[in-house]
């Protein structure tokens, strides 16, 4: 029997005010359980819109988006923020707030899923910090996790993110361009934990990436965008010089 796809988009448009193009066009994609997505795409492709569509983030002017098999292009705000606690979620600046620690950063990823209250007053339990203690050490940062974030190089703050996004025990993991400021060597060992924690906890997980051999490297399947469409969705081996300049050529 067919598993039932985690996230579909179905016809979804996207048209900012102002514009007198679609950065998404009519566009259709399934994600299943297991796959691993990178997506390619010259800046201005649509990649961000398309992840802001799939947790709803920004509401599409025209189509579906489906998570779970519930359409959440009809849910409101509340709702939409449950269905985004569910989804883990790193981003190039890492996002994290500089002057707080590893460990009060990490937890800030219980918010989501906890009282207003508890999060005004920063009141952790016991089993939630010793879940941050855990994802910390997952991403290897145990010795630094009373650490201000803003004395941490770029790679360990991605890492920071990463254990963040875990402890929000997420179904999907996206990622938007969040190796674009890191060296090749390091963008490379965060997408090696991305894979580790990908595997370990059954996750679906795309990420937009701007250099190609990661994307071979690492993803069970690639999409690629163009002008607001899908132009490729298939095997990374099939990701051919000439698909290349299709994909990035003007
Ligand atoms: P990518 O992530 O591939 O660089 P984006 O999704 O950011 O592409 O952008 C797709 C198109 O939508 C571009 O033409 C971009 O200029 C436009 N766009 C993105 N965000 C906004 C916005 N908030 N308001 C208006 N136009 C936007």
């Amino acid at each position: 029997m067919d598993k039932e796809p985690i996230i579909k988009l179905e016809h979804v448009t996207v048209r900012y005010r102002g514009s007198n193009k679609d950065a998404l066009a009519d566009f259709n994609l399934e994600l299943n359980p297991g796959e691993f997505v990178c997506v390619l795409g010259k800046s201005g492709a649509g990649k961000s819109t398309m992840i802001r569509c799939l947790n709803g983030l920004h509401m599409p002017t025209g189509g579906r988006v489906y998570f779970l098999g519930e359409e959440i292009t009809k849910f409101n705000e509340p709702a939409l923020r449950k269905v985004r606690t569910n989804m883990g979620m790193i981003f190039q600046h890492f996002n994290l707030i500089p002057r707080l620690s590893v460990m009060q950063n990490v937890l800030t990823g219980t918010f989501g899923k906890r009282n207003d209250w508890k999060n005004l007053i920063g009141y952790f339990s016991k089993v939630e910090k010793e879940e941050a203690l855990r994802a910390i050490s997952s991403v290897e940062l145990t010795d630094h996790q009373y650490k201000r974030v803003e004395h941490l190089s770029g790679g360990q703050k991605q890492r920071v993110a990463i254990a963040r996004a875990l402890l929000q025990k997420p179904k999907v993991f996206l990622g938007d361009e969040p190796v674009a400021s890191l060296d090749p060597g390091t963008a490379n060992r965060i997408f090696n934990l991305i894979q580790r924690i990908h595997k370990k906890h059954e996750l679906v997980t795309l990420i937009n990436v701007h250099d190609v051999t990661l994307a071979k490297r690492y993803a069970t399947r690639v999409l690629a965008l163009k002008d607001g469409k899908l132009i490729y969705d298939g095997s990374p081996d099939g990701v051919s010089e000439e698909w290349l300049s299709r994909i990035y050529d003007e």
